[in-house]
C-alpha cells in the first residue's frame, strides 16, 4: 500500500535514515524538524500517516499529537509515536495523548513497515465509512464517540501453545483489568461478549496459527476481531503472510509486558472505531430508506424498489401490482382530535398495512396519509383482494385514540394497477393508474377499492 507520511524528528539524520527507508518503500515522504512546522505540514499536505518523534525541543511529541487530534481537519490521520528504548513508559503516554501507535528506535524495518502498513489499512478503511457516511447524510463527529467505550477493558483471546507463557500474558493482561476469554467465546456476539482481540503466537506445532486467522477473516462474526501476532526473527515470514490474511499488528518475542498492554489497547480502540463507524454507516442507510413517523419504507425506498422490479417484470414476463391507499376524510381526524392524535392514527393504519400482507410485499408511505403496497408476482385480480382485505381490516375495527376517549372509526381507499410484463417498464405510469383508481374510489364514494382494468 502507498502512501504520504510525514516524519517529525529534530534530529537531521534520524529524519535522513527514516526517509531513506520509506522511499525505498515507494512512500511518498514529508520531513519536519520541529512541532509548529509539523502541525502547519500535517494541515497542508494531508499525510495518511505521522512518525512522531517524542523528544524534540519547544514543543515535544506529546503536545503536537494532542494539538494534532484536537483539530478536525488533522484528527483522523493516524499518529506513530517514535520512542527510544530506554523510555518503555513513554508509549502509554504517547497513546495517552491520542497517538495511534509507536515504535521504539533503533528501528527494525520489519516493525516499522508493518506497523506502517496496518495505520495504511486503518485509516483507509476508517476514511472510507467516514465518507460513506457523511455521504448518506449529516455526519456524527468523532467527539460524538463514546470515550468509555473505547477505552473499557478488552476481551482477550491468548492461543499459544507454550502453557507457561499464554499464562503469563493472560496473567499481564488481567491485572491491567482486561478480560481473558476462550477460544469459544470469540464467535459469541450477546450484549458484552465477543472478543476485541486474538493474541497468536506464530510459534506452533500442534496446528497452523495462518488457518486461524483465514478462519477469523472469514467468519461473519469473528471478522473484525484484531489479531496481534508474537513472532520471531525466524518466523517473520510466516507474520508477513498472516498480515496478508487480516492480522493487524505484531509484537515480538520476549513479549514485554507494556508493550503487550499498549499494543491490545490500541488495537482495541481501533476495531471499536471501526465497529462503530460501521454501525453508524448502516444506521445511516437504515434512516434514508425508512419513515420515522411509522417504521415503513419511505417514498425514495418505494421509488428505487419499484423501479428494480418493473424492469424484473418486463424481463421475466411476471406481474407486478400496487396498491395506493388514501385514508379518507383525514383531515377531519387532525381537525377533531389534533395533530397527535392524527399521527398515532397514522401508526396504527400502517400496522394494519404491515398485519395484513405477505412477507414479500413492500409496504411504504408515500407522505401524509398516502401509503403504497407494492406487490411482486401479484396479478391484478388477487392484488384487489388483497386491497379489499386491507381496506376491512381498517373499517371492520375502530381505531383507539386513547384511555377514556371515544373510538374513531376509520376507513381507507384504495386504487390497484398492475404491470403484466408487457408494457413499458415506466414506474411513473404504474403509479399514475394506481392514482386514478384511487380517485374513482374517492368520487364513487370512499371506504372501497378500485382499479380502472376491472
Ligand atoms: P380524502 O378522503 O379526500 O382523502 O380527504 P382527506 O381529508 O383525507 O384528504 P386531504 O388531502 O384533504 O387531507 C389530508 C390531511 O392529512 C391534511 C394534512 O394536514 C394531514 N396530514 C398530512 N401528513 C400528516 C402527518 O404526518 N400527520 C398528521 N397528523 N396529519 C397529516
Ligand atoms: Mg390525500
Ligand atoms: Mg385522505
Amino acid at each position: 500500500m502507498s502512501g504520504r507520511i510525514l516524519v517529525v524528528d529534530d534530529i537531521l539524520a534520524n529524519r535522513r535514515l527514516l526517509q531513506a527507508k520509506l522511499e525505498a518503500r515507494y512512500f511518498e515522504v514529508i520531513l519536519a524538524s520541529n512541532g509548529p512546522d509539523a502541525l502547519v505540514a500535517a494541515a497542508e499536505h494531508a499525510p495518511d500517516v505521522i512518525l512522531l518523534d517524542v523528544m524534540m525541543p519547544g514543543m515535544d511529541g506529546y503536545e503536537v499529537c494532542q494539538r494534532l487530534k484536537a483539530n478536525p481537519q488533522t484528527a483522523h490521520i493516524p499518529v506513530v509515536m517514535v520512542t527510544a528504548l530506554s523510555q518503555q513508559e513513554s508509549r502509554l503516554q504517547g497513546l495517552r495523548a491520542g497517538a495511534d501507535d509507536f515504535i521504539t528506535k533503533p528501528f527494525d524495518d520489519f516493525g516499522l513497515l508493518t506497523r506502517i502498513s496496518a495505520l495504511l489499512r486503518y485509516h483507509s478503511v476508517a476514511k472510507e465509512l467516514r465518507q460513506r457516511e457523511a455521504s448518506g447524510g449529516p455526519a456524527i463527529f468523532d467527539a460524538d464517540i463514546d470515550a468509555d467505550a473505547m477505552d473499557r477493558p478488552s476481551r482477550v483471546v491468548v492461543v499459544d501453545e507454550s502453557v507457561h507463557r499464554a499464562r503469563r500474558l493472560s496473567d499481564y493482561l488481567r491485572r491491567a483489568g482486561h478480560v481473558t476469554a476462550s477460544l469459544q467465546d470469540a464467535g459469541d456476539q450477546t450484549e458484552g461478549r465477543g472478543i476485541d482481540v486474538l493474541v497468536l503466537a506464530l510459534d506452533q506445532q500442534g496446528f497452523d496459527p495462518l488457518r486461524l486467522c483465514a478462519q477469523f477473516k472469514m467468519g461473519e462474526r469473528t471478522r473484525a476481531v484484531a489479531i496481534l501476532l508474537i513472532c520471531n526473527e525466524i518466523n517473520q515470514d510466516k507474520a508477513l503472510k498472516a498480515l496478508e490474511l487480516g492480522a493487524s499488528d505484531i509484537i515480538m518475542e520476549p513479549v514485554d509486558r507494556e508493550e503487550l498492554l499498549a499494543r491490545v489497547l490500541t488495537q482495541t480502540r481501533r476495531t471499536r472505531y471501526i465497529e462503530i463507524l460501521r454501525r453508524r454507516v448502516d444506521r445511516g442507510i437504515e434512516l434514508s430508506v425508512i419513515d420515522p413517523l411509522t417504521g415503513l419504507y419511505n417514498r425514495r425506498h418505494m421509488m428505487s424498489q419499484l423501479s428494480q422490479l418493473m424492469g424484473r417484470s418486463v424481463v421475466d414476463a411476471a406481474p407486478v401490482s400496487i396498491a395506493a391507499f388514501d385514508i379518507d376524510h383525514f383531515k377531519s381526524v387532525n381537525d377533531t382530535h389534533g395533530h397527535e392524535v392524527g399521527d398515532d392514527v397514522l401508526c396504527q393504519f400502517a400496522d394494519r398495512l404491515r398485519e395484513n400482507v405477505r412477507p414479500m410485499d413492500i409496504v411504504c408511505r408515500q407522505g401524509g396519509e398516502e401509503f403504497l403496497v407494492i406487490m411482486p408476482g401479484i396479478p391484478g385480480d388477487l392484488a384487489c383482494m388483497a386491497a379489499e382485505r386491507i381496506r376491512c381490516a381498517v373499517a371492520a375495527t375502530p381505531f383507539g385514540i386513547g384511555e377514556g376517549k371515544p373510538t374513531l372509526d376509520v376507513t381507507v381507499s384504495a386504487g390497484v394497477a398492475t404491470n403484466e410484463g408487457q408494457l413499458t417498464g415506466d414506474p411513473q405510469i404504474l403509479l399514475r393508474q394506481a392514482d386514478d383508481a384511487l380517485y374513482a374510489a374517492k368520487k364513487s364514494g370512499r371506504n372501497r377499492v378500485m382499479s380502472l382494468a376491472a
